[in-house]
């Protein structure tokens, strides 16, 4: 499956990618991720993206086109675009990359959420800075506070998920990133997700939108 995830920080991406790779093996590439893990790393991507993600803005496109081009090369058997592209120039790119190698996308999926919600969302996540993975201090809760389920080591609030850098980041995805939904609407490859419903009701919703919802 080559899927890519379309949405505003906090809509629930990450979660679902997630459930996806579980049931069917499906490898998620989150840019977000890649991201912060150079960074922690001290690579020179890294130092360069710092400045930008700690402002809540977009690393430019020429990095993160060469990132995803690198990635690709481990993709053969699909993907799951979570957080990329983010803007129209790298959905340009990502095209050309596509085509080159003749893998066109089965959907793009959109994640709709209102802002409060997202702000919500984003204030209460909770995240495993070792593999991505987000927690919930309301809707989902590890099994104990600050602690992950499976490999029991110390969860963090994001540095950027405090709220003057969530406002700053909602603002970049209405302007730099939504334009991406009419792009993507001409191919006929968007399905729209109601992403205010459970975990599971969205896990529902994306099975039934990508056609998958009889395969397990
Ligand atoms: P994204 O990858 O789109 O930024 P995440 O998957 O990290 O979003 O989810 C943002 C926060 O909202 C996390 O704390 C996550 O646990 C929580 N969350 C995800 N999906 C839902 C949902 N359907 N209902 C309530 N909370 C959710
Ligand atoms: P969220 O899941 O909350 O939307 P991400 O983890 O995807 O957040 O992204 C965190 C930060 O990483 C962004 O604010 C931005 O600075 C940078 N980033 C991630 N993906 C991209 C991208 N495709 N283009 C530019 N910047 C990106």
């Amino acid at each position: 499956m080559r899927l890519i995830f379309l949405g505003p920080p906090g809509a629930g991406k990450g979660t679902q990618a997630r459930i996806l790779e579980r049931r069917f093996g499906a490898r998620q590439i989150s840019t977000g991720d890649i991201l912060r893990e150079n960074r922690a790393r001290g690579t020179a991507l890294g130092k360069e993206a710092e400045g930008y993600m700690k402002r809540g803005e977009l690393v430019p496109d020429a990095l993160i086109i060469a990132m995803i081009e690198r990635e690709l090369d481990s993709s053969r058997d699909g993907f799951i675009m979570d957080g990329f592209p983010r803007t129209v120039a790298q959905a340009e790119a990502f095209d050309a990359l596509l085509a080159r190698k003749q893998w066109p996308l089965d959907a793009v999926v959109l994640f709709d959420a209102d802002r409060k919600t997202l702000v919500d969302r984003l204030s209460s996540r909770w995240t495993n800075p070792r593999n991505g993975r987000t927690y919930n201090t309301f809707s989902n809760p590890p099994r104990v506070a600050g602690v992950d389920d499976d490999d029991g080591g110390a969860l963090v609030q994001r540095e950027d998920d405090k709220p003057e850098t969530v406002s700053k980041r909602l603002d970049v995805y209405d302007e730099q990133t939504k334009p991406l939904v009419a792009y993507y609407r001409t191919t006929g490859k968007l399905a729209e997700i109601d992403a205010l419903q459970s975990v599971d009701d969205v896990a529902h919703q994306l099975a039934h939108a990508i056609g998958l919802e009889h395969a397990h």
